[in-house]
């Protein structure tokens, strides 16, 4: 699932590709991906004008054209695509624009889950203005404030958009892995120290993932063991626990990330 991470390679996808570049023609090859506008009316408006430089916001990728601006989602499978007009059509290919003779900008996507936006600066505002703010530029400070006001567990609110703009399931597991924190910690109850700590780790992860276009998964890293059969924490060797939490499949290390209630029960003798 297209996180942060995948967002900003896609908008440096968009900025190699066209940017700068009319918009020569729009092929709406599935007219599902297009929310509130159709294809004759998108063609319209964007034929002709030029792609600006883009911009992202969490898991939003702002295409600016002079005009109306393009806002992407890319859901659970999507992606942006630079491509040459010769290259073969993919069958999930929605949109297709072509920006110069030899170059396709391609919104790709199977379940079509989000899609493509055409906004005014005042659309712009409302479809943007429930997003907190942006992950990758969070201070400690927007972090706390983020944790501060929130009931839930410190994953879910880490995947709260509303309170922080960008991070999916992957990236909530791995900074909390980092963080030593249980995926199940009421966030209110972070103390100080366990914020910075937190951001700390949000900051460094961020960093490395966007410089790898994704979420790799590194073998030093949880990512690169959440699909192990028997999967071991890349720290201590323990062996790493699965569940649910957010509603999502979570994986984290007891060992290095202690659960809340543990002590509350009765020790268990080893
Ligand atoms: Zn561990």
């Amino acid at each position: 699932m297209p996180e942060l991470p995948d967002v900003e390679a896609f908008r440096r996808i968009l900025a190699s590709c066209a940017q700068g570049r009319v918009i020569r023609r729009i092929e709406v090859r599935d007219p599902g991906v297009l929310h509130g506008i159709g294809a004759t009316r998108l063609r319209r408006a964007l034929e002709g004008r030029r792609f600006g430089r883009p911009e992202r916001h969490g898991k939003w990728l702002i295409a600016r054209t002079g005009g109306p601006t393009l806002l992407l989602h890319f859901g659970m499978t999507g992606e942006l695509v630079c491509a040459t007009p010769g290259d073969p059509v993919h069958a999930h290919d929605r949109v297709v624009f072509t920006v110069r003779k030899d170059r396709q900008l391609r919104y790709r996507d199977q379940r079509k889950l989000q899609g493509l936006w055409l906004v005014d600066d005042d659309g712009l505002t409302r479809m943007l203005g429930d997003q907190g703010p942006d992950a990758a530029t969070a201070t400690a400070a927007d972090l706390r404030g983020a944790v501060a006001g929130r009931h839930g567990t410190v994953k879910s609110v880490l995947m709260d958009q509303s309170a922080l703009a960008g991070l999916g399931n992957l990236l909530a597991d791995e900074i909390l892995w980092r963080a030593r924190l249980h995926p199940a910690r009421r966030a209110r109850g972070l103390t100080d120290d366990e914020c910075t700590r937190l951001h700390a780790e949000l900051r460094r992860t961020l960093r490395a993932a966007v410089r790898a276009g994704r979420v790799p998964p590194r073998r030093s890293w949880l990512t690169g063991h959440r699909d192990d059969p028997n999967p071991a924490c890349p720290r201590c060797a323990a062996r790493l626990h699965r569940g649910r939490s957010a509603g999502r499949g979570t994986v984290w290390c007891p060992r290095c990330q202690p659960d809340p209630t543990a002590r509350h029960r009765p020790q268990r003798s080893r």
